[in-house]
């Protein structure tokens, strides 16, 4: 049985920036492998394509351009912001504002979205606004472990059930 549309696909991977020997971001190698319903886009686009065809026990080697992964990086996704917007109470919280922090925000439209605290000047910081995967191109190695027909109640939810999905 190979890897096609509403298969449900289940891999061990390791992704790494760039080549297979750049930094490791993730690997599931000592884990549970990753399951996903294979077409109903679940996964990154170029992923899917590069494994499909593949059946059990195939290994797999793959570099992904970031624009095609998580996009290029976006210099202006980077915001200044005054300082004081941060406050609680007039003051602003104890580590709140150091470089690397995830930030928390609420848009006018209620909308929850993340910003990591780039740069921290007397009276502004400034917000990166980017995936933090942005810019980076990736590359996974890895192998098939198994590959099965998605059960109806699976393809109606978009989720795997069982061994590495969804236990209900
Ligand atoms: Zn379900």
């Amino acid at each position: 049985m190979v890897i096609e549309p509403n298969k449900v696909v289940s891999v061990h991977y390791t992704l790494t920036e760039g080549t297979a020997e750049g930094q490791l971001v993730e690997s599931t190698q000592g884990n549970e492998p990753l399951a996903f319903i294979f077409g109903i886009g679940a996964m990154i686009p170029d992923f899917e394509q590069q494994l499909s065809g593949l059946k059990a026990g195939d290994t797999f080697a793959f570099g992904i351009p970031a624009a095609n992964a998580y996009g290029v990086y976006d210099e202006t996704a980077v915001v200044e912001v005054p300082k004081h917007i941060f406050e609680t109470d007039g003051k602003i919280p104890e580590g709140l504002l150091e470089i690397g922090n995830m930030l928390p925000l609420t848009d006018q439209d209620g909308n929850h979205f993340q910003g990591m605290v780039a740069f921290v000047g007397l009276e502004t910081v400034k917000v990166d606004f980017n995936h933090p995967m942005a810019g980076v191109d990736l590359f996974f190695t890895g192998n098939v472990e198994g590959v099965r027909d998605a059960e109806a109640a699976e393809l109606e939810h978009g989720h795997v059930h069982g061994a590495g999905g969804h236990q209900h």
